[in-house]
């Protein structure tokens, strides 16, 4: 016989609860598997279409509604799914709309991994992955078993901004969904979902809000935002049945991060700019990349999409020929501010080395050969950082 500890059950069911109704700067954090029915008459209300669906953990709470709510807003859409990262929520978009037979185009300088996950899924399942040149709208020749273009405003590492106008009205036309990877401009440089005067729009945005809206290069997180209801359900039948999820504390962490985000966001481009114009005088550089400037491929798109002059943190430098990837590598190591390692947005500038040869697959006419760095911008003042970048370069001589 067991004695009755009646603690055991007490400490369970504690008799107070917290109070409802007061008033906080940031919202009360849910944490939940379970999401407890009043009633059985509740249980058998639910409908998974609900705006929100409180009836299980994987289908969010309050806290992530709270932040994809905001996302959408802050990205110009109505609805978001939330995944924990941002690939996750690219696989997300290309497991929901691609099936066996479909065409899928991706620009030339893709975030790397969405292209692996697609060229995976080509191998396995028979999807086709074309490649398009995203300064050039007449390179996108879909045809009649396109289902989804991938864009990317500006693109990874290269930072070409793409012919964003041409290439949508171009799906639109072929009838083929338009995604873009939204991280760069974090819905902060122009509004995806209404970019021209003729009102153009993509139909999803993925966002890494690993980058700007976590801010701290510690969470993981990725959004797919929609306007559309019937796309919005076709992603949200897909996050319930592949049971995509996030964890509560990671939700409102990012949820305390957004508040601030647009200021950070604000800096780490004035930032940028500073460096972007030091950076064209060093004679070590044959090319410095940055969508603000002329020279960089698709600069007049970045001018006409984004007309309040917004751009995000990254600048990219291509190192004349003659520094081999022994110098370059020296160089990346003799940095002291820049650390070395992927991911931005955070606070901390990141320095990261690629070779281009091995990342693109059509003629990039219009990069210099060598090997390439790319510049997170974080939130230490310019001069320091430039101090640290001419530090480095100064040793290589
Ligand atoms: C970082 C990044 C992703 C992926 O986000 P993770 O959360 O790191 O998986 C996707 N797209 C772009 C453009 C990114 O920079």
């Amino acid at each position: 016989m067991t004695t009755h500890n009646k603690a055991q059950t007490d400490l369970i069911h504690a008799p107070r609860k917290a109070p409802q109704y007061i008033e906080t700067i940031q919202p009360p954090l849910f944490r939940a598997s379970t999401i407890i029915f009043k009633t059985t008459a509740h249980l058998f209300d639910r409908h998974w279409t609900d705006a929100y669906d409180y009836s299980y953990g994987t289908h969010g709470t309050p806290t992530t509604f709270t932040l994809g709510d905001n996302i959408a807003r802050i990205e110009g859409g109505n609805y978001c799914l939330l995944a924990p990262s941002g690939l996750s929520a690219i696989n997300l978009v290309n497991s929901t709309f691609l099936s066996t037979g479909d065409e899928v185009w991706v620009a030339d300088n893709i975030y790397g991994p969405n292209l692996e996950h697609l060229n995976n899924l080509q191998d396995r399942y028979g999807i086709s992955v074309k490649i398009y040149n995203p300064v050039d709208a007449a390179s996108f020749q879909p045809t009649e078993k396109a289902k989804l273009i991938w864009l990317e405003a500006a693109g990874s590492v290269t930072l070409e901004f793409p012919d964003l106008k041409n290439l949508v009205k171009k799906a639109q036309q072929a009838n083929v969904l338009t995604a873009l990877d939204n991280t760069w401009g974090a819905g902060l440089a122009f509004n995806a979902f209404d970019f021209s005067d003729e009102h153009l729009a993509v139909d999803i945005t993925v966002h890494a809000l690993t980058k700007y809206p976590s801010g701290g290069g510690d969470i993981l997180m990725g959004s797919v935002v929609t306007r559309d209801q019937q796309l919005h359900h076709k992603l949200y039948r897909m996050h319930a049945i592949q049971g995509i999820s996030v964890s509560g504390d990671d939700t409102a962490q990012i949820q305390r991060s957004l508040a601030h985000m647009s200021l950070r966001y604000e800096q780490q481009a004035q930032s940028t700019r500073v460096l972007l114009e030091w950076l064209k005088q060093q004679p070590q550089f044959s090319q410095v990349l940055h969508p603000s400037s002329p020279d960089s491929a698709g600069h007049s798109f970045w001018s006409d999409i984004c007309t309040t002059g917004k751009s995000a943190g990254l600048v990219s430098v291509i190192f004349k020929a003659n520094y081999d990837l022994t110098a370059v590598r020296q160089f990346c190591d003799n940095l002291k501010l820049f650390k070395l390692g992927f991911s931005w947005g955070g606070p901390v500038s990141l320095a990261m080395l690629y070779d281009l040869k091995q990342m693109r697959s059509l003629g990039n006419t219009h990069l210099q050969q060598g090997l390439l760095v790319r510049f997170c911008i974080g939130l230490e003042h310019p001069e320091d950082l430039i101090q640290d970048i001419q530090n480095a370069l100064k040793q290589l001589d």
